[in-house]
């Protein structure tokens, strides 16, 4: 972890590292020096298209729906149909995928990313 430390350079304080999208910065934590870093992580300059693709769930629960129907924007019929067909859930950018993704598996709703989704 050493490497990943960086030492203010007007007092010697250590930095802390602030994500300030999409680049990364460091601030001291005493004085308030910042310095721009060109670090960018991965996923911001990923340009592909992923898409989110449900799997059948047969009699969905209404939660699922619901679920399904907030993050898509669709109406409840159109979002059960979905949920009981599977099928694409929607398409986007690599960070958009990331974030809906965790809220996917947080209520246990089965689906596939494509293309493979390298990111954590
Ligand atoms: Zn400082």
């Amino acid at each position: 972890m050493e490497e990943n430390k960086y030492i203010c350079p007007q007092c010697g304080e250590e930095m802390m590292e602030t994500y300030d999208k999409p680049a990364l910065n460091l601030v001291c934590p005493k004085c308030g020096c910042q310095i721009a870093t060109s670090r960018w992580e991965e996923i911001d300059l990923d340009d592909n298209d992923y898409e989110i693709v449900l799997k059948a769930v047969s009699n969905p629960n209404i939660e699922i729906v619901k679920f399904v129907s907030k993050l898509t924007g669709l109406n409840f019929i159109n979002s059960k149909a979905i949920v009981e067909k599977g099928g694409a859930l929607l398409k986007a950018k690599a960070n958009e995928i990331k974030e809906k993704r965790d809220l996917l598996i947080n209520k246990n709703i089965e689906f596939e990313i494509k293309p493979f989704f390298p990111y954590k």
